[in-house]
């Protein structure tokens, strides 16, 4: 049988995709760590409006150059651009499969669609769960590493980041992640802890900016806390599979992430969150109802391109540390 590449637009089963033996391939990672301004130009260029996400853009254009054999499209619990966007993929010659998570978060509605998947890809319950387990044991890595970040402040913001942000497709090969994660968590061990006088939390989709780990690490503070990176990662070890996609709070609303987030930020002694919105993103209307319910200073940021920091919202984020710092 032929090794696909499957392109997905946001974290969903990955297990099935493995388990039948193709390589799952997050789009927008390979978005971010190409040529992303040229993608979104040559979206553009298609026909995509200015006023949508970049990440839409970034996601159609990374597609159709990433020499995939087809594409899931999450078109019910991630993006509100999703179904358009997966139309646009299928209209371009990709096959599509569209995966939804139900929005009665009911384990009966999940269920139903994850068989979905597993029937579309011919693999059984049996053999997920067997890559799941597989998973689980870089996944518990991963937790290990986020305590090195909250706990021990061995690992940085920015380097948590990476890696979470990176546990969505294992980098399309999970033996071979291991090792470097491995490799990375022997090193990171025989540091002295990194100093932060303010311990921040970074909420929302991952950021555009390219260096906004650095610049707060350049104000003396740094991430503690990445929402939905933590998320990507799976980190609540739950045995079954359809109970660890109804536990990712990412495609639900905005109370399941706030069940999530209010006491990771009292157990990492959070003292201060950066809410990213991305422009065009219907997650702005969820960022009010976040800072409604966190009382601690809350600086929200809005990126667009993906480019450094310009000089309005870097000015933004060294007043908030002048002030709160
Ligand atoms: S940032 Fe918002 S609008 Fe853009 S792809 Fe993600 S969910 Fe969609």
């Amino acid at each position: 049988m032929k090794t696909k590449r499957v392109g997905f637009t946001t974290s969903f089963p990955v297990e099935v995709v493995f388990a039948a033996g193709h390589i799952p391939i997050d789009l927008n990672n390979i978005f971010m760590e190409g040529d992303s301004a040229g993608h979104i130009r040559k979206a553009e260029m298609k026909g995509f409006p200015r006023t949508v996400c970049s990440w839409i853009k970034g996601n159609y254009d990374a597609a159709l150059s990433a020499n995939l054999d087809e594409v899931v499209g999450i078109v019910q619990g991630d993006c509100s651009n999703g179904s358009s966007l997966a139309a646009m993929l299928a209209d371009a010659g990709l096959p599509v499969w569209h995966f939804s998570f139900p929005q009665e978060h009911s384990y009966q509605a999940l269920d139903a669609e994850t068989a979905k998947l597993e029937e579309h890809y011919e693999v059984s319950r049996s053999e997920v769960q067997r890559v799941k387990k597989r998973l689980d044991g870089i996944r518990e890595k991963l937790i290990r590493l986020d305590e090195l970040t909250w706990r021990e402040r061995l690992v940085s913001g920015r380097e948590n980041h990476y890696w979470l942000v990176n546990s969505s497709d294992f980098n399309g090969d999970p033996d071979r992640f291991e090792e470097k994660l491995e490799a990375f968590l022997r090193e990171a061990l025989k540091r002295d802890p990194i100093p932060a006088k303010l311990r921040c939390a970074y909420l929302g989709v991952p950021p555009i900016y390219r260096d906004i780990y650095d610049r707060v690490r350049d104000q003396g503070a740094d991430v503690v806390f990445n929402e939905v990176q933590r998320q990507f990662s799976m980190p609540y070890l739950l045995p079954d599979i359809v109970e660890q996609y109804l536990a990712y709070t990412y495609p639900y609303t905005v109370f399941e992430r706030l069940a999530d987030i209010l006491p990771e930020l009292v157990k990492r002694s959070v003292d201060a969150v950066l809410s990213y919105t991305q422009s065009f993103c219907h997650l702005q209307i969820d960022n009010i109802l976040l800072k409604k319910h966190i009382d601690l200073p809350y600086l929200t940021l809005e990126g667009d391109q993906p480019e450094e920091l310009d000089s309005r919202t870097l000015l933004r984020l060294e007043s908030f540390f002048e002030v709160h710092g």
